[in-house]
C-alpha cells in the first residue's frame, strides 16, 4: 500500500503535466516548498481542480511517489478570494509566491523555520485579501519582504554601519547610504568613498522598525506613512532581494508589458 502523509500547504502556483493532470507547487506547513500532482483537475467537475487554484490554502493528504507525491484529498483551510478579483493584489500576491520559489527550499540541512514561513505567507495573503487600498497592499508585501529575509538569514542590517560597525544615527533630519554592490548600509562618513546612494533616516529607521516587530503587529509608523513612501521602501527590497539571487523576480515586468499591450 501507498504511504500517506497530511500537511497544510498554501499554492504558489501550477502548470500541467498532461491533459487531466497538474503539478502544484505549494509551501508546506511541515515541508517547506514541495511540489505534488493533483489527478484530474483539468476535467470541468473536478472539485480538487478549484482547491489547487493560486494562493488557496489547503489541508492535504498525500501519496508519497518515488519522484512526485500525489494529492489525495485537499480540504480548503483559506481561499483568500478576495485576492483573485482584483489586479494590484493578484500581482502582489504572485510577487509573494515568486520570492518564496525563489528562496524556500524543502532541504532540512538548511535549517529552515517551515512554520514560521508558513504563518508568515498566510498571514500576508490574509493581509493583501482583506486590503482596502493598493496602498495595504504595498505595506503588506513590504513586511512580508523584510520578514522572509530575516528568517531565511538575509535580512538587513538597518541599524549599523556595515564599515565601520558603528550604530548610525538616528537623528531624523540626516541621512545615510547605501551600497547595492555592498547590500549593507553606512553611515554619512564610510559612505562618502563608496558607490551608494542617500537614504533618509526617517526611511531607514522606518524599516528597521519592521524588521523588529511581528508580521501582524502594528507600528509608531502604520497611521503616518504614506503611498510614496511604501512604493519607494517595496521597491528598494525587491531591487536588494533581486541582487541577492541570479533568479530576478519576473512579476512586474510581465505584468507592466501586458498592460502597455492590451
Ligand atoms: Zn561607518
Amino acid at each position: 500500500m501507498k504511504k500517506s502523509f497530511m500537511t497544510e500547504a498554501i499554492n504558489l502556483k501550477n502548470y500541467p503535466l498532461n491533459d487531466n493532470d497538474s503539478i502544484v507547487v505549494m509551501f508546506s506547513k511541515t515541508k517547506g516548498l514541495m511540489r505534488a500532482v493533483a489527478k484530474g483537475v483539468k476535467r470541468p467537475k473536478s472539485k480538487l481542480g478549484a482547491r489547487v487554484q493560486m494562493f488557496i490554502a489547503n489541508q492535504l493528504m498525500l501519496f508519497e511517489g518515488k519522484n512526485l507525491d500525489t494529492i489525495a484529498q485537499a480540504q480548503s483551510v483559506n481561499t483568500f478570494s478576495k485576492i483573485r478579483n482584483d489586479l494590484d493584489k493578484l500581482s502582489y500576491s504572485m510577487y509573494v509566491a515568486e520570492l518564496v520559489n525563489n528562496f524556500c527550499s524543502n532541504d532540512y540541512n538548511k535549517d529552515e523555520n517551515y512554520p514560521e514561513i508558513y504563518d508568515l505567507i498566510y498571514a500576508t495573503y490574509e493581509k493583501i485579501a482583506m486590503a482596502n487600498t493598493k496602498e495595504e497592499v504595498i505595506f503588506a508585501t513590504l513586511k512580508f519582504q523584510i520578514k522572509l529575509m530575516n528568517f531565511l538569514g538575509w535580512g538587513l542590517d538597518f541599524e549599523y554601519c556595515s564599515k565601520c560597525q558603528k550604530n548610525m544615527e538616528s537623528d531624523l533630519t540626516q541621512s545615510c547610504f547605501y551600497s547595492y554592490s555592498l547590500g549593507s548600509f553606512l553611515c554619512l562618513e564610510c559612505g562618502d568613498n563608496v558607490n551608494g546612494i542617500r537614504i533618509h533616516n526617517k526611511i531607514r529607521l522606518f524599516l528597521a522598525e519592521l524588521s523588529k516587530v511581528d508580521y501582524k503587529e502594528k507600528t509608531k509608523y502604520d497611521e503616518l506613512v504614506n503611498f510614496a513612501v511604501l512604493e519607494k521602501c517595496f521597491l528598494f527590497m525587491k531591487k536588494y532581494i533581486d541582487n541577492l539571487s541570479n533568479k530576478k523576480t519576473k512579476i512586474f515586468e510581465v505584468l507592466d508589458k501586458t498592460l502597455i499591450e492590451a
